[in-house]
């Protein structure tokens, strides 16, 4: 089962170090991002930025400002958090205890793996409730977001067990089962499957998923309707139909998006979105999500992620039959010499290496970041030249404002985390193209 059992003890010191400065480092870059952040925030929140001025009131800008500095304060809190429970589970043991609890309740075997996962699982999910209470029922309250009540909290929550049980369960039965069986090359079985299992999801999700949480009503506005069209048919887009979804039952956010496949694809408006925006600006918006299409970016996404899963895979394939990879993370494998119980490992592999990736790979989210905000710019300028660059900078301060996303963000942070370009950056390029096309 294992490559190398009796040199275990020299690289999983390495591992256990590795992991360890990498989490420290983790933490000191998230932490002193942050910091940057709100210290920017707060000393821009007394005046609105000169480009702004006449469209943005002080209010507005104070609120964005503070809903900010609300937002990245709490996720110092939670980064603590999230250090501390991945050390509890990896290093400091969780994992093990859970593990070997379970292996002395069921044995070794599908059923016991099984139970480890969703134990994880479920006691993550509790873990983490707190920290999903606050940032609903206070922060996102606070700033007059929320508009789900109790009831639709728990019914949601009640609704998302019981699918990922339903879906979940039979995905992670088969991919275990590959691991076991499947011999040598099963990461690369268990990698068509997930990929398989992923594009029925998206194929699925709009007909089938998104119904159980939210209304989706076609558009009646027959002046819009007609607008839109006319627009997908100027773009050469087919689509199954034009949706209203009743975004405002949970959160003031306003957004619009596509889902599904080929000539299946849907546009779904949020009702929020329709209150905020005149018709040109409705269409503005969506001629920016064209533009995605145009350029082929989801398309690429949907690449990249399998490019990176085949990589994923490939490695886990490896590292699971390394005893060093389990001891090196304060686990001890499920081998008759070491617990007395000899047992498939697939389960601990899996948790164990989900849990510690993002540690490594949050190094390289610049990158991604990087290369969506050039999307988003390229879809802004599809979206000027289809439309119009007045209505559509017209309806991207309006969403801005109306989420509350601050105008004046630190560069770095922006840097790290932002998909989408700060405003500023998105309607300075846009009033540039509007002054070359005038
Ligand atoms: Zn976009």
């Amino acid at each position: 089962m294992f490559d190398s059992m009796t040199s275990a003890t020299g690289p999983a010191d390495v591992l256990t170090a590795a992991f360890a400065l990498a989490l420290v480092a983790n933490l000191l870059v998230k932490f002193w991002l942050a910091s940057r952040q709100i210290r920017h925030v707060a000393q821009h929140r007394n005046s609105v930025p000169e480009a702004f001025a006449r469209t943005i009131t002080l209010d507005a800008h104070q609120k964005a400002a503070d809903y900010t500095i609300a937002k990245t304060r709490f996720g110092l809190l939670e980064l603590a958090l999230g250090a501390v429970v991945l050390l509890g589970w990896t290093l400091l043991g969780g994992l093990d205890l859970l593990n070997h609890l379970l292996l002395q309740w069921l044995g070794g075997g599908m059923w016991q793996q099984l139970a480890l996962v969703a134990a994880f699982v479920a006691i993550g999910g509790l873990i983490e409730l707190p920290v999903t209470l606050y940032q609903t029922f206070v922060i996102e309250q606070r700033f007059g977001f929320n508009k789900m009540s109790w009831q639709l909290w728990l019914g949601d929550l009640v609704k998302s067990v019981a699918l990922g049980t339903i879906i979940g369960l039979p995905i992670l039965a088969v991919i275990l089962w590959l691991m076991g069986a499947a011999g040598r090359l099963w990461w690369l079985w268990a990698w068509c499957t997930w990929m398989g299992f992923n594009l029925l999801l998206l194929m699925v999700y709009p007909t089938l998923i998104a119904p159980l949480f939210n209304k989706f009503k076609p558009l009646e506005d027959e002046t819009l309707k007609t607008r839109v069209t006319q627009l997908m048919q100027r773009c050469g887009f087919a689509s199954k139909g034009l949706f209203v979804m009743d975004g405002s039952k949970r959160s003031a956010h306003a957004n619009a998006y596509f889902t599904g496949f080929g000539a299946a694809k849907r546009v779904v408006f949020y009702d929020t979105l329709l209150a905020r925006l005149s018709p040109a600006q409705v269409d503005a918006v969506l001629a920016h999500e064209l533009g995605h299409f145009k350029y082929k970016h989801i398309l690429q996404r949907i690449l990249t992620l399998f490019g990176v899963s085949l990589l994923g895979f490939a490695l886990l394939g490896w590292l699971s039959g390394q005893a060093w990879f389990y001891f090196g993370l304060g686990v001890r494998p499920n081998l008759a010499g070491v617990t007395g119980v000899a047992a498939p490992n697939d389960a601990l592999a899996l948790l164990l290496f989900l849990m510690i990736v993002p540690t490594f790979s949050f190094f390289v989210s610049p990158l991604s970041a990087l290369m969506s905000r050039k999307h988003e710019f390229q879809a802004d300028a599809y979206a000027c030249a289809q439309t119009s660059g007045v209505d559509l900078s017209a309806a991207l301060l309006k969403l801005y404002e109306d989420n509350a996303s601050t105008l004046t963000p630190d560069p770095v942070f922006v840097k790290f985390y932002y998909s989408h370009p700060p405003a500023s950056e998105r309607l300075a390029r846009m009033q540039a193209g509007l002054s070359v096309a005038t």
